[in-house]
Order: C-alpha cells, then structure tokens, then sequence
C-alpha cells in the first residue's frame, strides 16, 4: 500500500513541476516593451471610450456644448499621447471593429497634413510648424 502512496506523491509532484511554471511563468517573462505596450493601448481605449460617451451624451443633452468641447480637448489630449506612445514602441494596431475605426478617425485628424507627423488636435504642427 506504501507503494502506492509514493507513487501517488510523485505523480503529484512532478505535476506541480510542470504546472506551476506553466500558471506564474509567462507573466513573469513578459518583456517591459509589452507591458508599456498594454498600458498605453489601455489609455488609448479607455479616452477614445471616454470620447464616444461623451459625444452621446452631448446628443440627449446631459453634456452642454462647452462641457463636451473642454471634455474632448481633454481625452483627445490623453488619446494622442497614447498614439504618440504606441507609435514609438511600433505597436501594431489590435483590430476591434468601431473602436478602430474612432482610432483611425482620430489618427487621421490627429495627422499633419504637411508632413504627416503625428500632432495635439486643434495645435499648430510641432514638426513643420503647418497650423491646425
Ligand atoms: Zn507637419
């Protein structure tokens, strides 16, 4: 019976051996690239999640047009800094549907189009000095 019981707790072991790793591993490896990568990603999403609500609610009246234009130049601010983020870790745009397409609306405005630098919305170009 003792045999049985050994061979029992090895097998536990070597499971826990190979498991274990498995569970705590990845995350501890994931390079500092990435996780800068998430985080800007996470900003992005969540100003251009901020810029659609506010926009909705600006159409059944529960933002003023002054309340809604101080609240855009502020996440339109936080968005680009995210872009301009991401742009220098050369992320690759992850794809989900209308957020996309917010990103790429935003982008493009975002965009001088004198030189194509990346620029604050509404603000004189920094790159070529093209106004807004
Ligand atoms: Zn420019």
């Amino acid at each position: 019976m003792i045999e049985v019981t050994i061979v029992a707790l090895a097998a536990v072991a070597v499971l826990a051996y190979v498991l274990v790793p498995l569970r705590s591993g990845p995350r501890q490896d994931v390079p500092l690239t990435s996780i800068r990568v998430e985080d800007a990603e996470e900003k992005k999403r969540s100003a251009l999640t901020a810029l659609i609500d506010i926009e909705e609610e600006r159409d059944i009246g529960k933002l003023s047009e002054g309340d809604f234009n101080a609240l855009r130049t502020e996440y339109e601010a936080e968005a680009f800094h995210a872009l301009v983020e991401l742009d220098a870790l050369e992320a690759s745009p992850g794809g989900d549907g209308d957020l996309e397409d917010e990103i790429s609306a935003l982008r493009s405005k975002m965009t001088c189009s004198s030189c194509g630098a990346l620029r604050p919305p509404g603000k004189a170009c920094e790159r070529c000095g093209a106004p807004a």
